[in-house]
């Protein structure tokens, strides 16, 4: 399905956004073949997951999301654990029925984060409490625009909150390796899930972590040693009272000139007064100027 003018806000975690020129939404292997290719060769294209590490502007390109692509089947079992093959737009949660019959473990951590999807998670390599994507990822099913084919990367790499996607092309599929767990899973994600929530504000529009953290140190405690936690623009866009490098859309009326204003005065705050410079972890994607 291909729509004109998608508005894109209510695609995001954290509310915010104007509306792509374009919007795909395949929902089959087949359409992304034969549809991708084309629209690369005339509009920059931005691939789209949950959305809870995006923000948009407008954007006069195409928003290909991988929503409509979901599923998965186990390919291997045996005592070692699970390999399953995953579609691109699953949402991680969709994998609990079975990691909680199973007693799998391998994403747990991850589990409390709204809307993410298996392939935003392996794009951005996410990782929480000492885990992350690389060490549960035995391969991605990619789509490259440019050679317009499907092809399978065995040993991606990855980086921190990051790795070779989407710049090598649109993840399709992923295989994923879940292990026994060696004490009850869903115990571990209630813990992890109540730690959460007293840590970050899950109650409110946000797109989780605005900076990455600088070696060593971490940013919610450098935004909050320059004053800036609880600090608001006027139209209600302000760094949590929780977590300081969360930026929080109260009201749901704040657009991407509050989220440059912010990030550019906690760039400018840190700099000055640590001679730090953060790098954002969070996707903003507009074409305005
Ligand atoms: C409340 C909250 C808490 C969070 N906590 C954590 C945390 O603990 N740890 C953590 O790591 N992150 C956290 N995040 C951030 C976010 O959930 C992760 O970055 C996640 O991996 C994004 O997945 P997504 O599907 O929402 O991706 P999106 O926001 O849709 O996209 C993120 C990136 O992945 C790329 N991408 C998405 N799908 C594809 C695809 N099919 N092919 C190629 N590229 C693709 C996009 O182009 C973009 O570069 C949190 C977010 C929120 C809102």
């Amino acid at each position: 399905m291909l729509l004109k003018n998608e508005p894109l806000a209510d695609k995001t975690t954290i509310k915010i956004g104007g509306s792509a020129k374009l919007f795909f939404l395949p929902s089959t292997l087949e359409e992304v073949k034969e549809v991708l290719p084309l629209l690369a060769q005339d509009y920059p294209l931005y691939y789209l997951g949950g959305g809870s590490n995006t923000i948009f502007g407008n954007f006069k390109g195409v928003v290909v999301s991988s929503h409509s692509l979901r599923g998965f089947r186990v390919i291997k079992e045996n005592s070692e654990g699970i390999l399953l093959e995953v579609w691109a737009g699953t949402p991680l949660k969709d994998l609990i029925p079975l990691i909680f019959e199973k007693n799998l473990c391998g994403i747990e951590t991850l589990l409390g984060i709204p809307r993410i999807s298996v392939g935003g998670a392996v794009a951005m390599n996410a990782g929480a409490y000492g885990k992350e994507m690389s060490q549960i990822t035995e391969g991605v099913y990619y789509l490259d625009p440019l050679k317009g084919e499907i092809l399978f990367e065995e040993n991606p790499y990855f980086g921190y909150r990051s790795s070779e996607f989407p710049q090598r092309g649109f993840i399709c599929k992923v295989l994923l390796r879940l292990k026994p767990c060696s004490s009850p899973v869903r115990e571990i994600v209630k813990k992890l899930n109540s730690r959460r929530r007293k840590s970050q504000p899950l109650e409110l529009p946000t797109a989780g972590s605005t900076f990455k953290n600088p070696e060593g140190n971490f940013a919610g405690k450098l935004l909050e040693e320059v004053g800036l936690k609880g600090f608001c623009t006027e139209n209600g866009l302000c760094f949590s009272q929780k977590h300081a490098n969360f930026l929080v859309n109260f009201w749901q009326k704040a657009n991407l000139g509050d989220v440059l204003k912010l990030i550019d005065l906690a760039k400018e705050k840190v700099l000055k007064e640590f001679n730090l410079l953060l790098e954002e972890e969070v996707k903003i994607v507009s074409t305005d100027g």
